[in-house]
């Protein structure tokens, strides 16, 4: 079946059973800790019906609706990185790759924006990352179209959504309607079509199919914020000795948390722990990786001192290579809009304030 198709809420199971028959691991979001995160999962039930979050600048909570919308929320904290490039790894000996493929269900447009950008990071040049390998290697992906932005979220400023359009198995639209709690599945290659088989759906007409696009325009409308246009890279390679540098630098905490809840920072740092406190029952030393943060003083360490002892430093360093010197890296911005950085900063710093701070004239 490659044809848009639609298939009752209860009969998501069908297809969560589906793509566990076929080995893989379910992971998709939950409801824990007051946030919505995601977590192994075996059923529907797991997913957080009738949840949604609300999202600001330095603040999340999650709030009920008045509907049993399952997928009804935006991003929260975690990313699907913690499972492709987990926070902690033993590099040596190396781990084995998990023993099932990941699924990944409810994956948001951003996020497989996101996953893209680090495919390129740690596949995409001449070596290649084994351990980030192991884990994307085959993974299924479950995309689900956003309906509800947050009012951190500016994805649309970024064509990273929130309408799936790539790196998906399948992409559904949930629609809570006259006719009942339904899903527009969308196969996106031939596996995921061969899922779909095994669930009971009935082709989408042409009112499901503009439904779903009707959601996606109003997710588009409905965005809290919008990255400012123009060359980023040219603006932010250019403004070097801005004063804008020096008013974040005064509302910086230098936590790191922003680096920490971004679906596409790929610092980490390596340690080697010696036999005695490797844990390891034989006592044998490992060499590990953990993820590191451009905001932390020792991650610029050179021999003799760190090169970036500020705040100022340290937060222009962040901004200019996510939205200028990482399109010299790979390609792209290393920002897909989700957000994350804005609503998980204790300071409420808003990554497209501060960009549209630094675009406006100064003396
Ligand atoms: S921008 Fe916010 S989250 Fe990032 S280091 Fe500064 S205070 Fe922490
Ligand atoms: S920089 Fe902020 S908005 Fe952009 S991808 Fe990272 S967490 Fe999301």
């Amino acid at each position: 079946m490659n044809d848009p198709a639609v298939f009752r809420a209860s009969a998501l199971d069908q297809l969560l059973g589906a793509i566990a028959r076929r080995g893989f691991r379910l992971v998709g979001p939950v409801v824990r800790d007051g946030v919505i995160c995601y977590d192994e999962i075996g059923s529907a039930a797991d997913l957080p019906a009738g949840w949604t979050d609300e999202q600001r600048p330095g603040t999340y909570r999650l709030r009920r609706r008045d509907d049993g919308a399952l997928f009804g929320y935006a991003v929260g904290p975690h990313s699907w990185k913690r499972y492709l490039f987990p926070p902690h790894a033993r590099l040596l000996p190396p781990e084995r790759p998990p023993d099932k493929p990941f699924a990944f269900i409810g994956a948001r447009a951003c996020e497989l924006a996101a996953i893209a950008i680090q495919d390129r990071v740690f596949l995409g040049g001449g070596r290649k990352d084994r351990q980030y390998q192991g884990r994307r290697d085959g993974a299924f992906i479950v995309a689900v179209n956003c309906g509800q932005p947050a009012g951190t979220c500016f994805c649309a400023s970024m064509d990273a959504g929130p309408r799936a359009r790539s790196g998906f198995d399948i992409a559904l639209t949930e629609l809570l309607g006259a006719e009942g709690h339904r899903f527009l599945a969308e196969p996106g290659t031939a596996r995921g079509a061969r899922v779909l088989d095994d669930v009971e759906c009935q082709t989408a007409r042409a009112c499901d199919i503009a439904a779903a696009s009707a959601a996606a325009e109003r997710a588009a409308a409905s965005m809290g914020r919008a990255m400012p246009g123009g060359d980023l890279r040219e603006l932010l390679t250019e403004s070097y000795g801005h004063p804008r540098w020096d008013d974040v630098a005064a509302r910086c905490l230098t936590c790191g948390n922003c680096t920490m809840v971004c679906p596409t920072c790929f610092c980490f740092s390596v340690e080697d722990v010696s036999g005695l406190s490797s844990g390891d029952p034989g006592g044998n030393p490992e060499r590990r990786r953990s993820w590191d943060s451009c905001f932390t003083v020792d991650h610029s360490y050179l021999h003799g001192g760190a090169a970036r002892v500020s705040a100022r430093s340290r937060y222009r360093q962040w901004l200019t290579h996510k939205l200028a010197t990482w399109q010299d890296q790979f390609g792209t911005p290393g920002c897909v809009g989700c957000g994350r950085c804005i609503t998980w900063c204790p300071a409420g710093i808003d990554i497209t304030e501060e960009v549209a701070g630094i675009a406006a004239p100064h003396s």
